[in-house]
């Protein structure tokens, strides 16, 4: 068994900037669970299929494999093994990633798989249920939130260096819908896990966040 750190919490709290830089200082694998729902929304979308259309969704996980591979220590996405990576970080896919990770044979699709990785090697995965579900035994569990205007302004902030123009209101709003979603449903909910370290990011800088997560690691 590998040595296990979940790192779970809401849309925008910086887990996987957090979880990328614990896992490089620790010498762990770093697993981005999200890249796989995205990954599947992708399959979906390429299908023609739309977000309410439960049953497609259903019929299309029969025919569909995900898997990763790491190339350059980056975490590289396959679809039916195909390079889906570069296609991942969208709106529209993670809208849809948002709206499919509720049917539970999405999620059973997925589980195996990071159970597999985790088994295999040490490593900081992050998620919306990993400390609840996917690992219940890890060995260290976070639970990294921040109050939904700070995940706006970072997200807003993100935007604006890049020069795509956006609205603020529109960001937060997307974002507390996200929160309702992943909160709501009834299979694997977000929630913070009982014996989960509650790190509340919005008045932290990176390198507190990180230092305070990898403090807990052996
Ligand atoms: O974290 P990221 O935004 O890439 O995740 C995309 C979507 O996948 C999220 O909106 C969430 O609904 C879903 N997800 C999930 N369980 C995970 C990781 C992501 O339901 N462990």
């Amino acid at each position: 068994m590998g040595y296990n750190v979940a790192i779970d919490g809401p849309a925008g709290a910086g887990k996987s900037t957090v979880a990328k830089l614990v896992a490089k200082e620790k010498g762990y694998v770093y697993v981005d669970t999200g890249a796989l729902y995205r990954a599947l929304a992708v399959y979906f979308l390429d299908r023609g299929i739309k977000a309410g259309e439960t049953e497609k969704i259903i019929g299309a996980c029969e025919n569909v494999e995900v898997s990763i591979r790491y190339e350059d220590g980056a975490q590289q996405v396959y679809l039916n093994g195909r390079n889906v990576t570069p296609r991942l970080r969208t709106e529209e896919v993670g809208n849809m990633a948002s709206k499919s990770s509720s049917i539970p044979e999405v999620r059973a699709k997925l589980l195996e798989l990071q159970r597999n990785l985790a088994r295999e090697q040490d490593v900081v995965m992050d998620g919306r249920d990993i400390g609840t579900c996917v690992l219940p035994e890890a060995d260290v569990k976070v639970y990294l939130t921040a109050s939904v205007e700070t995940r706006a302004k970072r997200r807003f902030d993100e935007l604006s260096e890049k020069g795509v123009s956006c609205s603020f209101d529109e960001i937060a709003k997307d974002i507390a819908e996200r929160d309702q979603r992943d909160m709501t449903r009834e299979t694997a909910p977000l929630k913070q896990a009982e014996d989960a370290h509650l790190v509340d990011s919005s008045d932290m800088t990176i390198d507190e966040v990180v230092s305070a997560i990898a403090g807990l690691c052996r």
